[in-house]
């Protein structure tokens, strides 16, 4: 069996043509939705992260604000700059990009975010909000995998979901989710022992553990949906220098049902969901 590749671009396109309408309305009425994107530091990913970020709201009609601080700024700076979007009307989600510095605390800046602005996700009130089931921004990447299941018409109740990796950002989240859609849950993580017994079981997996090709055809149970978060850059071989998943993408869609490819799977909807994010709190201040 040869996989169907769940494309995310095109699935990215699809949901991005309907923002742009909604933020059109919504600046008819007089509210467009503002975006503000901090970066600290020089980290080339992060540009072109940011980079990206900024661009996409451009192309969806949004107004976004990208702030770059150097390296060494000190936490106060940005934390009273935190303080100040969060007063901006013009300014309906906030974002300061990951990693920061390492002179910096990174729950004392995520936590100064005013929840209702908090368009990662990643506020303890928003962490909470998902865990309670009851969601308010769910964070961008796992989000963007939701979207998949239902774009595919993914039933994922009674199905068992194995998820590898456990991080705030992506892993927990991700299980948080599946759970709510109704499946039985496995979180995998560095300490799990015989990673390939739970993998073999799952109907639904999802890698998200920073590891190029990790996941083989012989983890992956026949007809499996497979996610593929990981975005890697292949240090050598003769595909140094390219991006590839966590998932061995030739070998796994032999045998899985449907795959997401790296790149164009998880990726462009991880930004998209950050558009839906800002649209929503833009939509939700003027209710
Ligand atoms: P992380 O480093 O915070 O977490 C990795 C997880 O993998 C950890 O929980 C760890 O326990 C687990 N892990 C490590 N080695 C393991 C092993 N041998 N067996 C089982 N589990 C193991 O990373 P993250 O932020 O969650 O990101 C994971 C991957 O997803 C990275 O490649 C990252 O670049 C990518 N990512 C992609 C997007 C996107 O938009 N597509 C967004 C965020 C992260």
């Amino acid at each position: 069996m040869t996989a169907r590749i769940l494309d995310g671009n095109a699935l990215a396109q699809t949901l991005r043509a309907d923002f742009k309408t909604r933020a059109e309305a919504l600046a008819a009425r007089g509210t467009r939705p503002g975006l503000a994107v901090i970066l600290v530091g020089e980290d080339p990913a992060s540009a072109v992260y940011v980079r990206n970020k900024v661009a996409a709201c451009e192309k969806a009609s949004f107004h976004s604000e990208k702030i770059v601080y150097p390296a060494d700024v000190a936490q106060d700076v940005v934390l009273a700059k935190i303080a100040e979007l969060n007063a901006n009307p013009a300014i309906h989600g906030i974002l300061v990009q990951l990693p920061l510095p390492a002179h910096f605390d990174s729950d004392r800046v995520l936590e100064a975010i005013a929840p209702a602005k908090d368009v990662d996700g990643f506020h303890a009130e928003n962490v909470g909000a998902l865990m309670q089931g009851q969601p308010r921004f769910i964070p961008c990447t796992p989000y963007g995998v939701t979207k998949f299941f239902e774009a595919a018409g993914i039933d994922l109740k009674g199905k068992e979901a194995v998820v590898i990796g456990r991080s705030n950002i992506v892993g927990k989240p991700m299980a948080m989710l599946l759970l709510q859609a109704g499946a039985t849950v496995t979180i995998c993580h560095s300490q799990t022992r015989d990673l390939a017994f739970h993998t073999k079981r799952a109907d639904v997996l999802v890698a998200a553990v920073g590891r190029p090709r990790f996941v083989t055809a012989d983890m992956v149970k026949p007809g499996a949906v497979v996610i593929d978060v990981g975005i890697n850059r292949l240090q050598d071989g003769p595909d140094a220098g390219k991006l590839c998943g966590d998932v061995d993408f030739d070998g796994v869609r032999e045998v899985a049902g449907a795959i997401t490819p790296v790149p164009g799977g998880v990726g462009p909807m991880t930004i998209t969901m950050l558009l839906a994010n800002t649209l929503e709190a833009a939509e939700r201040s003027v209710r």
